[in-house]
């Protein structure tokens, strides 16, 4: 094998509490960067399906462009190279439809790789889905709060192997009948489901498993053959574009540590595996060719009703909340906000093996008093810096410290990023042009504070939410 460069010009990017971090927005801007460079970039998920959505406020020459991507790699709004990995939940419906909308709007036409290991997710994991939250429901009192969109069923399936199809199959003229061995396997759990109030399927005229089967296969059709070409061995193809030195990897993680599978928290986790050595893991990649860069917001947010530490349940957390805009674009669900919790940075730094730090919605964060999680106290038992797997019970320990800044001018609402874009892009370029020396003091203290505490520097300091508001601290 050739030589590797440990320049480390690819990154991972995870992020590193409970997800909408702004993890697209920085790895929009690193692969601008790449490809300004004169690199050429791929642009890989590595796990999770429909059930992360990314934003990023794109500059076109008609204006500020939103899009939002559920399971396309944000890349296609860059026109970068984009790959999806093993791990990920693969809906080639929704991935077709997003690369279609991305050549429509930022004129996608590069390279698509993905690899044959690759899970195909139907649409009787989404029934299923349903079905299980219902069985949750009646049994536990509680529903697990997923988003539907079959992510749970999906794992599961590909664990039993039996049940799992990938792109390789996916795309071969067997598909037809492996799908419906695959069906007849679970036909116990599709009629349950198909029992429930399915109102597209009842429309559609299916009546029995035999008749969803057809369904599915005249859904995919078209995409099956769109998709062909593209399926390849991934792995092979990434590790020659690192030892070519002039491919940048930029990988891009969904959701948050704190949701991981394993190392997440209980309960309230994802079925996927989300941490940066995972991601290298399922993509073949080698540590020493890639940083690894974790998102975190000033103040963590938190959709659906999981427990959260530091939750701001007071007018700090609705302010921030109304302000920030903080809804979620799958869901339309509101995140809940908390203040800055340095004891989860530590640990999800130390969990995913985190290189350097970008800081998001610095800009949210001004002219309030911010203070700081440092420590937890389990039932009075005394304070740790440890996270534990169970969150509830735990008071937070502030710092005596807080913090305030004024980084420009602003109106109180910033949740819609276009409005507001006229009256502050020359703001927030002044502040990104006059550097990190000149940021205010109290930010300065912020940050350096918080890498010592979590032991890893904030590289990138985010204060807008459109491509390029990025001050990088060298
Ligand atoms: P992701 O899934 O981690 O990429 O996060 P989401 O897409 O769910 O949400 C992030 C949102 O925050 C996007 O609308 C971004 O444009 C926005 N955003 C990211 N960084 C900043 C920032 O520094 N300031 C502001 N105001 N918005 C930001």
């Amino acid at each position: 094998m050739t030589s590797i460069s440990t320049e480390n010009t690819s990154t991972v990017t995870v992020g590193m509490v409970w997800g909408d971090e702004g993890k697209a927005k920085v790895l929009t801007d690193n692969i601008a960067e790449s490809l300004e460079a004169g690199r050429d970039v791929i642009n890989p998920r590595f796990q999770g399906g429909a059930n992360a959505g990314h934003t990023v406020y794109v500059r076109t020459e008609s204006g500020i462009v939103e899009f939002i991507s559920h399971m396309a790699p944000i890349g296609v709004a860059s026109n970068c190279k984009i790959a999806e990995g093993p791990d990920v939940a693969f809906n080639p419906i929704q991935f077709w439809k997003e690369v279609s909308d991305a050549k429509k709007l930022f004129g996608f036409n590069n390279d698509i790789y993905l690899s044959e290991r690759t899970g195909v997710l139907f649409d009787y994991h989404k029934k299923i889905d349903k079905l299980h939250e219902a069985e949750a429901g009646r049994v536990l009192g509680k529903k697990v709060g997923t988003t539907q969109s079959g992510i749970g069923p999906f794992y599961m399936d590909n664990a039993r192997r039996t049940t799992r199809i990938t792109l390789v199959d996916y795309v071969s003229p067997e598909f037809n009948s492996l799908l419906g061995k695959v069906m007849e396997l679970k036909r116990q759990e599709i009629e349950a489901a198909l029992a429930l109030d399915n109102e597209d399927l009842r429309k559609a005229g299916v009546r029995s498993v035999s008749d969803y089967h057809d369904w599915i296969v005249a859904q995919h059709e078209g995409v099956r053959r769109e998709l062909r070409p593209f399926v390849c061995r991934l792995e092979y193809i990434l590790r020659r574009a690192i030892e070519s030195g002039k491919t940048d990897v930029h990988v891009e993680g969904g959701q948050g540590s704190m949701l991981d599978v394993n190392m997440g928290t209980t309960p309230d986790q994802t079925a996927s595996h989300l941490l940066a050595t995972d991601a290298l893991a399922s993509l073949g990649l080698p540590r020493r060719a890639v940083k690894i860069i974790g998102v975190a917001k000033v103040c963590p947010t938190r959709v659906g009703g999981g427990y959260m530490p530091t939750l701001a349940d007071d007018e700090f957390g609705a302010e921030m909340q109304k302000n920030s805009g903080e809804f979620g674009k799958t869901t339309g669900r509101a995140r809940r906000v908390g203040y800055p919790d340095w004891v989860i940075l530590r640990y999800a730094a130390m969990i995913n093996d985190i290189d350097e730090i970008a800081l998001t919605r610095i800009d949210n964060a001004q002219d309030r008093d911010i203070k700081v999680c440092i420590g937890y106290d389990t039932n009075g038992l005394g304070v740790s810096r440890e996270v534990p797997m169970k969150l509830q019970g735990i008071i937070p320990f502030y710092d005596m410290k807080s913090y305030r800044w004024h980084l420009f001018d602003a109106p109180a609402d910033l949740s819609d990023p276009i409005k507001v874009d006229v009256e502050l892009k020359s703001r927030r370029k002044a502040v990104i042009d006059a550097g990190f020396d000149n940021l205010p003091a109290d930010l300065i203290e912020y940050v350096r504070n918080q890498d010592k505490y979590v032991g890893k520097p904030v590289t990138m300091l985010s204060i807008g939410p459109t491509q390029g508001e990025m001050l990088r601290r060298h």
